[in-house]
């Protein structure tokens, strides 16, 4: 009996020991998430820690996550280079291979990424994604206004709520965010606003889609338009885009530069038109004259709210002209890219705008 009662409690001691630590473990058990380093003032140095200028890509990942204090508690985080340049030069090269890398990531046991990325061309690059991305776990870009090694340098929390975001299950189903300044944006609705301040990335039509702040995630809204999973468009087998230039307009603005670009072998063209994507008599001319020769003439906006609206000023129909709808001159041109990967119709190719 007593031998009995000895085994039992070695048993039950077992069990403690064992089973108990497993299970908290697995409870435990942090989100994967891979930081897919690109560049910007986020990686920037400069000489002085008051001075304005700086050159940007300088830090890798690695000496970036080590500067963030417990970013390692929300995630269980690793890194990759993909590049290291001022967004002002980043690429459609380095466009696909991103989005090959984060598909093929994704695809596997990774629960979400965060990108680091210069502010310049940051939302251009969110929406591309958001177009090729094949997932509905979060993609999270990033970045700073300040470089580094500035007073205030905000990079570090950015990065630890943009990880925060991407670690979170409620970010599942929001396609490709940007994270800045406690704020999240949907890849389709924002847009840089200020030069230099912190508080630059806004999305003047649709506002934020939440909050986060010191990595607690709130979100109140859902993303406008098609994204990732919904969205027709890959990067499968492709290698580069077509070229599409942008114009943007003015009083008395020159009609030359249609014709020049055509010349110069553009496939597609964006008027960053006046007012409801409005340009000058002469340049519409210039527009038909692409547009009959087969090369679609998109007619975006300067201005940075509301939707440039089908035959408003312009009759479409006539000069063959698309209307961008919401899509800002910059996204509107990536659009138009990845559209011309096919032959489409006028008609087909207007119903995308309205679509994404
Ligand atoms: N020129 C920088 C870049 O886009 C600006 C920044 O990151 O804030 O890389």
């Amino acid at each position: 009996m007593k031998t009995q009662l000895f085994f039992k409690s070695i048993l039950m001691a077992l069990l403690i020991a064992v089973i108990i630590p497993i299970s908290f473990a697995q409870s435990e058990k942090l989100p994967k998430v891979i930081i897919l380093a690109t560049g910007g003032t986020i990686a920037g140095t400069g000489e002085s820690a008051t001075g304005s200028g700086y050159t940007s890509g300088k830090v890798t990942i690695d000496a970036m996550i080590d500067a963030v204090p417990n970013i390692r508690k929300l995630a269980d985080l690793s890194g990759e280079q993909i590049s290291n340049v001022g967004s002002q030069d980043m690429s459609v090269k380095i466009w696909i291979d991103l989005a090959n890398r984060i598909n093929e990531l994704l695809a596997g046991d990774v629960d979400g990424i965060v990108i680091t990325h210069g502010t310049d061309t940051q939302e251009e690059t969110a929406f591309f994604l958001n177009l090729v991305v094949k997932s509905d776990k979060p993609v999270v870009l990033t970045g700073s206004m300040r470089p580094s090694t500035a007073l205030s340098a905000e990079g570090p929390l950015n990065l630890y709520n943009a990880v925060a975001v991407a670690a979170s299950p409620k970010a599942k189903d929001h396609g490709v965010m940007v994270v800045m300044n406690d704020k999240i944006f949907s890849a389709h609705s924002v847009t840089k606003m200020n030069t230099t301040n912190v508080e630059t990335f806004e999305a003047p039509m649709h506002g934020q889609l939440g909050d986060v702040n010191f990595g607690a995630v709130e979100f109140y809204h859902y993303p406008h338009g098609l994204f990732t999973n919904q969205s027709e468009f890959s990067v499968d087998g492709i290698e580069g885009l077509p070229r599409v230039d942008i114009v943007y307009g003015c009083a008395d603005m020159s009609p030359d530069l249609i014709d020049i670009m055509v010349n110069a072998g553009a496939k597609g063209i964006v008027i960053a038109g006046v007012g409801d994507g409005n340009m000058t008599t002469a340049t519409l001319e210039a527009a038909k004259r692409a547009t009959s020769k087969g090369i679609p003439v998109v007619r975006a906006s300067r201005v940075p709210t509301g939707a440039v609206l089908i035959h408003g000023e312009v009759n479409d129909e006539e000069y063959g002209t698309i209307a961008s709808d919401e899509l800002n001159p910059q996204k509107a041109r990536i659009l138009l890219m990845m559209a011309l990967l096919k032959e489409r119709s006028r008609e087909n190719l207007q119903q995308l705008f309205v679509n994404y």
